[in-house]
């Protein structure tokens, strides 16, 4: 029934400042859908590295996923060394729409480091030299970035963003969790119906939006935007928080019966 696992990791299967920040239910869950088959992705704005770093040191994840969905856009799968491998095509295909988008969004770019100067604390964020994001102090201060940044949209269309938290990272338009979800599921032949997402802020949205997941949950600490969206999309909104809610969510659709 279920074939494939899209779930966000910070906030979503983590609870920082948990102990555990992961509930061992969580882990024998995966463990036993994998054994039937099921496929997991996490679907993160993390880079690589640092998602790596999240499983292996940070949290210390007794089982590893069979893709990686990183910077809400490029797409890996787990290579026979134990190490990723870029997942067709996909993710060569973004960096040259990227390097498109950036060119032509360089004159709205510079309008922005001129923003950011005006909230106190914030700071550009670099990437190899280009201009890729955003951190403020405050939720406040990035919601008044935000808006600032959709104004900029309507005058360059290709020209988009994603927010969690008090991060944002720009993007082209057509790459978010939820496309890069979609191309996943595409190339190994599951339908949106057998699609399972979870994630807990903005730059969930898009995976949560029922296009890409035919099942989809947010747990307790979601934002109020991803709550809308998930109740809007005929979703599960757990009550538990992180990896408990995503537990909640599972048996909820009769996805997973087994417990401890
Ligand atoms: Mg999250």
């Amino acid at each position: 029934m279920i074939k494939l696992l899209s779930t966000d990791f910070d906030g979503t299967l983590i609870n920082h400042g948990q102990k555990p920040p992961v509930v061992p239910e969580l882990f024998v869950m995966l463990k036993e859908l994998r054994a039937q088959g099921v496929h997991w992705a996490v679907n993160t704005g993390r880079t690589l590295w640092h998602l790596d770093e999240g499983l292996k040191k940070e949290f210390r994840f007794p089982i590893e996923p069979d893709f990686a969905i990183v910077e809400e856009r490029d797409v890996f799968r787990r290579a026979n060394d134990g190490g990723w491998e870029p997942f067709g095509d996909w993710n060569g295909q973004a960096a040259r729409d990227h390097a498109e988008m950036f060119h032509l969004a360089e004159p709205l770019l510079a309008e922005v480091l001129a923003f950011l100067e005006r909230l106190i604390g914030a700071n550009a964020i670099h990437d190899h030299g280009r201009f890729i994001g955003a951190v403020t102090t405050t939720d406040a201060d990035m919601d008044r970035l935000c808006v600032f940044l959709d104004k900029l949209r309507a005058r360059l269309p290709l020209f988009s963003y994603q927010r969690n938290t008090i991060y944002v990272r720009f993007c082209h338009i057509n790459y978010s969790k939820g496309t890069a979800l979609g191309e996943l599921a595409s190339k190994l032949g599951i339908a949106r119906e057998q699609v399972f997402a979870a994630g807990d802020h903005h730059n969930d949205l898009a995976m949560l939006d029922g296009r890409f997941a035919g099942f989809v949950m947010c747990p307790s600490n979601s934002c109020e935007e991803v709550k809308l969206t998930v109740r809007t999309a005929g979703g599960y909104l757990a009550n538990g928080v992180a990896s408990a809610g995503v537990v909640e969510a599972m048996r909820h659709f009769g996805l997973w019966k087994a417990g401890i």
